[in-house]
């Protein structure tokens, strides 16, 4: 039994702010979502996997510096090219992240002089294998060509980062 009356009153009134309380949250607006089939709008900001940019005529702004690759902390960016022997630029042949070992830091957007990467709004990078979770440059430039954010000035924006519509890998 109640060991005293306060006590009793205490359980009824516990009760009450409980329920009070339950009521109040079946009557506001829900704020879960379907996920995957629902998406919420990632901010602008948020840091995804970095992403190679491309000019207005789809082609990629990398001029093959490195100085992205230098600038990792923990080496997950591989690069690889060839000098054109007529134009005599750098020609991107392969560019490939390690998704495992990037820390979405920024530091290699930072880097970059030419607005060429940026950190992306792509947050499902889970995969079955192991190899499908280092992003090549063609996968790295697919993401970049659905900026629906400016990507000029990249450091301009907040975080260096880009929209992309939150649309999946
Ligand atoms: S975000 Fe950071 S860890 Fe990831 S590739 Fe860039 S510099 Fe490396
Ligand atoms: S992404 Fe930028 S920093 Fe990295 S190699 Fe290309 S131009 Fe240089």
């Amino acid at each position: 039994m109640f060991r005293s009356l306060r006590d009793f009153f205490s359980m009824i009134r516990t009760a009450i702010i409980g329920m009070g309380i339950t009521i109040r949250h079946m009557f506001s607006p829900v704020i879960t979502i379907n996920y995957p089939e629902e998406q919420l709008d990632v901010p602008l900001g948020y840091r995804g996997i970095p992403v190679l940019l491309s000019d207005e005529d789809g082609n990629l702004k990398c001029v093959s510096c490195e100085l992205c690759a230098k600038a990792c902390p923990v080496n997950c960016i591989e690069i690889q090219s060839h000098r054109d022997n007529q134009t005599r630029k750098k020609v991107l042949d392969v560019y490939n992240l390690d998704s495992t070992w990037c820390m979405y830091c920024g530091l290699c957007v930072e880097a970059c002089p030419f607005d060429a990467l940026a950190m992306s709004d792509q947050f499902e990078l889970a995969s079955y294998d192991l190899p499908g979770l280092v992003y090549t440059r063609d996968q790295l430039a697919e993401i970049g060509r659905r900026a629906i954010t400016p990507t000029d000035n990249i450091r301009e924006t907040q975080n260096f980062g880009i929209k992309t519509g939150g649309a999946r890998r």
